[in-house]
């Protein structure tokens, strides 16, 4: 499935269990990240708390910014699921 912007259907979550709170995803992109307790990543939705999702990236910008997260999380807490790959 392909979103109205052209981009491909995709989802972002977080393994809370394995993110070492390093800071990263919520420094970079606030938009999409957050901290939570002891600093552990939440997801965000508009605002509100989603905690480790999955999160539905709607825009090429939100799937750039999880995809760029994504590679630069030194625990490997971040992934994007794509549709196709679930
Ligand atoms: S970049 Fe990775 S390790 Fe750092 S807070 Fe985000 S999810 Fe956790």
């Amino acid at each position: 499935m392909v979103n109205v912007d052209g981009t491909d259907q995709a989802q972002v979550v977080v393994d809370q269990d394995i993110c070492m709170a390093a800071g990263y995803c919520y420094g970079r992109y606030p938009g999409l990240f957050a901290a939570g307790d002891l600093g552990i990543a939440e997801l965000t939705v508009d605002g509100f708390v989603a905690g480790g999702g999955p999160v539905e990236l709607t825009s090429a910008d939100l799937l750039s910014a999880a995809r760029q997260a994504s590679q630069a999380c030194p625990s490997g807490a971040i992934r994007i699921v794509e549709s196709g790959t679930r």
